[in-house]
């Protein structure tokens, strides 16, 4: 029996690990007959600048504060010229940006995804910032990405893409300006060819110019699941609020990618029934719940969950609208719209993506009582384990997975409770409660550093 369990999380580990798409891109090929991105067009830039309006009016900021916030520090815009297999050399447009620098180096992921668009950078990079002021960590935020396909470009290609770019952004990087991570289409692998780029650039290594790194090169442990960790946290104390538990609990996931794959796992391991999961090219649905060791297999043989055994296919609009305690959007932005939130049934929506619901959505979601723990506390436990690592680097210091995971949960609930009780001290929703916290610290550090010169 431990043997078939310790095969099980091999296999998920490594479908959903940090081994993913570390030797093979096709696991999340492109969408052959695939469905597209729910909900049409979402300006993800103002979504991110409505929410700040609105707890802006909330808060006692004053007018020359909220305008540095809405504006993002620095925006680079760079052309990476990549040599390909076949010899051509085809430019790529890549953007860094860096939103806030008021209360430490700037920190985010980068993508590299086909929709990149600088107003998406700016959008997730000022998200960052919430995030980790909201967790209290001492970082700014920042977000990079390049307009590619990945799944198109073999390894060279990736690896020639990704040191060019670390090259061309290198004069805004560094372990005490701005840090990079593992976002959409990006893992371990990328993060260690930046950290060899930006090293072979200075002259010697910097581990701290980069988090999500493999172990081997002062990775943390514990960085693969973290964000999925800190997803479990928050919805394991939003049941509690709620009165269930996450035992028992039925839950659909979108994207079986790093978060949603590992939140499906975790899930699953504390008892939950996981019915339904989807990635960019559709959806596989079980009643009795999936067997995610089938999920996870499917995916390493096809690159996709589409056809795993032993359940129906369904597609992503149907998995949004399936009758489940706990619908977790882990893929991209713009999921759940105004287009679609009609159709949502679930009593609980756990925003593991970055921005999936848009502000209209969420307001249905609110009045209809859902339960939505909002994205910049429910996927924070990423950024707070890439913390970790980072400090883990300066103090050349090593921590144990189980330290790590303690912590993390505790950071995690910390900022959770704080959130409900602001939300039910002034009677506002759980994004506007989370966002005044965070908006609050950065307009605040603002304000004590004061205007240069
Ligand atoms: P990933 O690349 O590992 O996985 C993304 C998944 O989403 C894949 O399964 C992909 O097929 C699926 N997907 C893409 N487009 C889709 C579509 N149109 N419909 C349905 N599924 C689609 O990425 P990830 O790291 O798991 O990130 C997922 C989300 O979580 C992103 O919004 C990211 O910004 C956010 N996030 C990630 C981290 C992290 O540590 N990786 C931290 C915080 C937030």
């Amino acid at each position: 029996m431990s043997s078939l369990i310790s095969r099980v999380l091999s296999v998920c580990r490594l479908a959903f690990g940090p081994a993913s798409r570390y030797h093979k891109w096709g696991r999340q090929g492109a969408p052959a007959g695939g469905e597209a991105q729910e909900g049409g067009p979402v300006n993800e830039l103002e979504n991110a600048l409505s929410d700040l309006d609105e707890v802006a009016g909330l808060l006692d900021i004053a007018d020359e504060h909220l305008v540095i916030l809405k504006n993002p520090r620095r925006t680079l815009n760079v052309s990476l010229p990549v040599r390909m297999d076949d010899g051509s050399v085809r430019v790529f447009q890549g953007y860094r940006v860096q939103h806030s620098l008021d209360r430490g180096p700037a920190k985010g992921g980068l993508r590299y995804h086909p929709g990149v668009t600088l107003d998406e950078m700016k959008a997730l990079a000022m998200l960052m910032t919430w995030k980790c002021a909201l967790v209290k960590i001492p970082y700014g935020g920042a977000k990079g990405g390049v307009i590619c396909q990945p799944e198109d470009m073999s390894q060279g290609e990736l690896e020639r893409l990704t040191r060019r770019y670390t090259s061309e952004v290198g004069i805004i990087l560094g372990p005490e300006k701005d840090i990079p991570a593992p976002d959409v289409n990006t893992n371990p692998q990328i993060m260690a060819w930046i950290m060899d780029t930006y090293s072979a650039n200075v002259g010697y290594s910097v581990p701290e110019v980069v988090t999500g790194k493999p172990i081997e090169i002062g990775g943390s442990e514990g960085r693969f699941d973290a964000t999925a960790r800190g997803v479990i946290s928050t919805i394991e104390e939003a049941c509690r609020v709620r009165g269930m538990t996450l035992g028992g609990a039925t839950m659909a996931v979108q994207g079986a990618g790093n978060v949603g794959g590992n939140v499906a796992k975790l899930a699953t391991d504390k008892g939950a029934r996981v019915v339904a999961m989807s990635d960019e090219r559709g959806g596989v649905y079980n009643a009795g719940g999936l067997n995610l060791w089938e999920v996870a297999a499917q995916i390493l043989t096809s690159g996709s969950v589409c056809d795993t055994p032993g359940c129906e296919s369904i597609t992503n609009s149907e998995l949004l609208a399936l009758d489940v305690d706990i619908l977790v959007p882990a893929a991209l932005g713009g999921t759940i719209t105004m287009d679609n939130v009609a159709a949502v049934k679930a009593g609980m929506v756990a925003e593991a993506a970055n921005a999936p619901v848009t502000p209209e959505a969420e307001r249905v979601l609110f009045d209809r009582d859902v339960f939505v723990i909002p994205d910049i506390l429910c996927n924070a436990g990423g950024v707070t384990v890439s913390y970790f690592e980072w400090v883990q680097n300066i103090q050349s210091l090593l921590w144990k997975e189980e330290d790590v995971y303690q912590r993390l949960h505790e950071i995690m609930v910390y900022a959770f409770y704080r959130v409900i009780e602001l939300g039910k001290q002034r009677g506002l929703n759980l994004r506007t409660a989370a966002m005044m916290l965070a908006v609050d610290r950065v307009a605040k550090a603002i304000k004590a550093r004061g205007l240069y010169p």
